[in-house]
């Protein structure tokens, strides 16, 4: 399997320079001479370093804040001048690398290498260079260029995959604009129907916004591919969390996308004077959302596990420092990959609230307002990464995502798999945001041998 093919020497401009790894053009110039096929890659296979992080950088650029440097971080929302400058720069890239980048009707950018047995379905990678207000310059932007260089990296070594390699650039990840994340990989996996094309936000229809970063909203139902449309998805991503900087290991191989539990609770009290209402007869709905908010944590932390809870809004009225209050809203959010561990969180804070309500003398109600399907990564793509990391010599670890990423949306249509590296302290959705540039390096050679390593594989 894997025949060997020759391929054309990639583009000057971006012909892979000496890099940290001391890789020199020339290697790769004796690497094209030789024979080599996706089973047998060079030893010294690596994306080129320099290059990402050249690109990372130059990518921060647009939606950056007036006289800021790269440390002030970027806001390149979906849809604005930036996020359409970011995109146009990427896919400049794409061409000078010798590709031809095609947007489809949802506004996605995809890039194709040809395999050598172009009947097989691709290998699809990549990620997402919209971001959140003031956020940082690694989410999305990491996996989007490393896939890239994935692509430059087999061209420089004559390296031919059996699977045709496509390279995706996620349009609209973050959410921030018309209220909902993974916006248009969602339209991929099929949850799309033409009238979401009417939506507004800002002022702007959400077809128009689409059509402005080079999408069709009249043919938006032609962008969904079906199940099996790909021999696996891959994402290289930051943590985002601090698991992995903590563990001192590199690469952190995804489990899965964590379930989404959302709740309203609402505390009914009876709202009276602060100063002449005695402790003993008052009905006080925040005094009761106070305790319910430590019953959240107190459900969370009592089993064993990665799963989180959050109390993160909360509503109160009158909302005034001389009137007890008479009502409380407020939100509970639950995370873990085994939705039965969610109800059985919440099943526990129900219990606990009707000792809340009666302490109190308030009622307590609550409504479930989301529930998000946990996304199970593919057992042979997560032992895939593992081998790949070993090759390099680099450590793994196991971890879910507390984060929702598109990876979950094209777990809907195959084997799905992502690559963690670790994130400075956990911090994302800042300008502080930081993964360090050998980590970066790291992680976009583990998904150029995980892309080898799924290669060979069905
Ligand atoms: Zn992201």
């Amino acid at each position: 399997m894997g025949a060997a093919a020759v391929g054309k020497p990639a583009p000057s401009a971006f012909a892979l320079r000496a890099s940290t790894y001391g890789q020199s053009a020339s290697t790769y110039a004796q690497g094209a001479s030789a024979d080599r096929s996706a089973d047998k890659p060079a030893p010294d296979l690596r994306v080129d370093a320099r290059a990402l992080r050249e690109r990372i950088e130059k990518l921060s650029t647009f939606g950056r804040p007036a006289d800021g440097t790269f440390a002030d971080g970027v806001s390149r929302i979906a849809y604005s001048d930036a996020d359409i400058e970011g995109r146009r720069y990427v896919m400049g890239l794409m061409t000078a690398a010798g590709l031809q980048p095609g947007i489809d009707p949802a506004g996605n950018i995809f890039a194709r290498r040809p395999g050598t047995e172009n009947g097989l379905p691709p290998i699809l990678f990549g990620s997402h260079i919209d971001s959140v207000p003031n956020g940082g310059n690694f989410d999305g932007d990491l996996g989007s260029l490393s896939a890239l260089g994935v692509l430059e990296a087999l061209q420089a070594a004559d390296v031919r995959t059996r699977h045709p390699l496509e390279v995706v650039v996620w349009a609209h990840e973050e959410g921030f604009a018309f209220g909902r994340g993974l916006a248009c990989s969602r339209i991929v996996a099929g949850e799309i129907v033409a009238a979401d094309m009417d939506e507004v936000w800002n002022g702007m229809r959400r077809g128009e916004a689409i059509r402005r970063i080079g999408g069709n909203p009249d043919r938006i139902l032609d962008a969904r591919r079906p199940k099996g449309a790909h021999h696996c998805y891959l994402e290289l991503h930051i943590e985002q969390g601090g698991t992995l900087e903590r563990a001192a290991v590199p690469v952190g191989v995804v489990e899965g996308i964590v379930a989404i539990d959302k709740y309203d609770a609402v505390v009914t009290g009876f709202a009276n004077h602060a100063g002449t209402t005695p402790i003993a007869e008052r009905h006080d709905a925040m005094l009761a959302a106070a305790h319910l908010t430590v019953a959240v944590r107190d459900a969370v932390t009592r089993l064993p596990g990665r799963q989180v809870g959050t109390v993160g809004h909360i509503e109160v009225t009158p909302n005034s420092p001389n009137v007890i209050p008479g009502l409380a809203r407020l939100s509970i959010e639950l995370r873990d990959l085994s939705p039965q561990k969610l109800v059985a969180m919440m099943d526990d804070i129900r219990a606990r609230a009707r000792e809340i309500a009666a302490n109190t003398q308030t009622t307590i109600e609550f409504t479930q307002t989301m529930r998000a399907a946990p996304a199970a990564a593919d057992g042979d793509v997560q032992r895939a990464i593992e081998r790949a990391g070993q090759t390099l010599g680099l450590g793994t670890s196991r971890l879910p995502s507390g984060a929702g990423h598109d990876a979950q949306m094209m777990a809907q249509l195959g084997p799905m798999g992502m690559i963690f590296v670790p994130s400075v302290g956990g911090v994302s959705h800042s300008p502080k945001e930081l993964t360090r540039w050998e980590d970066c390096a790291r992680g976009a050679d583990v998904l150029l041998r995980t892309v080898l390593e799924m290669d060979r594989a069905g």
